[in-house]
């Protein structure tokens, strides 16, 4: 048996899959394979509605808002936003917090003025900034809630009153949030929410159509919510599996249970980094993400051995990003804590033999 700790594309449950492969072969009684149906179909019409309604009552989405499945990822929206947020002349806030922050900055600069206002660089982003201003002429302000490659994640949300952008790609879902208190918040399905191919987005119907720019149509989230996220050919499969995922985890009792799972996943963890005289763990302890767990080992030279060892216990994705090397650990919705069990013994056995 495998434990998928890899940071994206995620595991998923096990009945998400098979009812994913019972659908490529027949969906639905239509004789037809999830992978040829029209997206114009009724049938996947009804999909893309269920998968919508289903983000809008997990996160408690308010009126005012829109729910859009898009394309071309997180990475995407770093463009995506500004373009249709930030008009010429004016200026966004940005939080620097990692890797992801600083591609959405770079992004963010062809578009208008960006104003660093906080950063975390000075000590390789291994905390949560917490002293900033946010200029009143900001369009918004812009930041990673879960900084999926060092480990970090904001447990309190920045307080503004400027708009509020989030990153949410790796830890939306996981915790409960006020969906109010955000403008825009964007996610790459495949973090948290279903195969890649497909980003979800929720925008505040009366941010948009400011900037008096025009937009390409792809590019336009006012395109895609008269279009109902069928602008173009959606990424059927990706919508499909994400709305299995999201059923799967409303059966769960939805995210506040879920929460509570992911709080004592990473707890197990991270007693175990911090108990065992072997590892140590890299960032701030009050700002350790409960997504994604990054630790090193005081003898650099136990890492391979290490990682093989984890790995012959069926514990696959532990590798860290090569930014802070070590390990990585991924606790995503779908991981049970049986996986992180066995991590947990894997790292208790090795410290024996090597004590
Ligand atoms: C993975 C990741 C991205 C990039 O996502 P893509 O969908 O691959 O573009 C952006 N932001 C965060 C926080 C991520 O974890």
């Amino acid at each position: 048996m495998k434990h998928n700790f890899g940071a994206g594309p995620c595991v998923l449950p096990q009945e998400v899959f098979k009812q994913a492969a019972q659908a490529v072969l027949d969906f639905n009684d239509t004789g037809l394979s999830i992978l040829e149906i029209s997206h114009r179909a009724p049938e996947f019409v009804a999909v893309m509605d269920e998968a919508i309604s289903l983000v809008k009552e997990l996160l408690h989405v308010p009126a005012g808002y829109s729910v859009l499945f898009l394309q071309g990822g997180a990475s995407m929206q770093f463009a995506m936003v500004p373009y249709n947020l930030l008009p010429e002349g004016k200026k966004a806030s940005y939080l620097d917090t990692g890797v992801w922050s600083k591609k959405a900055i770079a992004e963010a600069k062809l578009f208008g003025e960006v104003a660093v206002v906080a950063s975390s660089k000075d000590q390789n982003y291994t905390y949560i900034p917490k002293e900033f201003t946010v200029d009143n002429d900001s369009v918004y302000l812009h930041f990673t809630s879960n900084n999926t490659i060092f480990g970090t994640e904001f447990t309190n949300y920045p307080k503004t009153n400027v708009p509020l952008v989030c990153d949410m790609s790796s830890d939306i879902f996981s915790r409960e949030i006020n969906v109010a208190d955000f403008d825009l918040i964007y996610a790459g399905a495949q973090k948290n929410i279903g195969p890649a191919g497909a980003t979800v987005v929720i925008v505040k119907d009366e941010l948009l159509g400011k900037t008096g720019r025009a937009i390409p149509s792809m590019m336009d989230y006012q395109k895609h919510i008269e279009a109902e996220s069928m602008y173009n050919t959606p990424p059927v499969f990706s919508v499909f599996v994400s709305m299995l995922n999201l059923r799967w985890l409303k059966s769960k009792g939805g995210v506040a249970e879920i929460a509570k799972e992911n709080v004592a996943k990473a707890k197990a963890l991270y007693d175990e980094i911090d108990r065992n005289p072997l590892f140590k763990g890299t960032t701030a302890k009050e700002d350790r993400s409960n997504m994604s767990v990054c630790f090193v080992m005081e003898n650099p030279e136990l890492e391979k051995p290490f990682l093989k060892y984890a790995e012959e216990k069926g514990c696959i994705g532990i590798k860290g990003h090569r930014s802070v090397g070590g390990f990585r650990a991924s606790l995503y919705n779908a991981l049970p804590i049986t996986s992180v069990h066995v991590l947990v013994d894997a790292m208790q056995e090795f410290a024996e033999k090597h004590a």
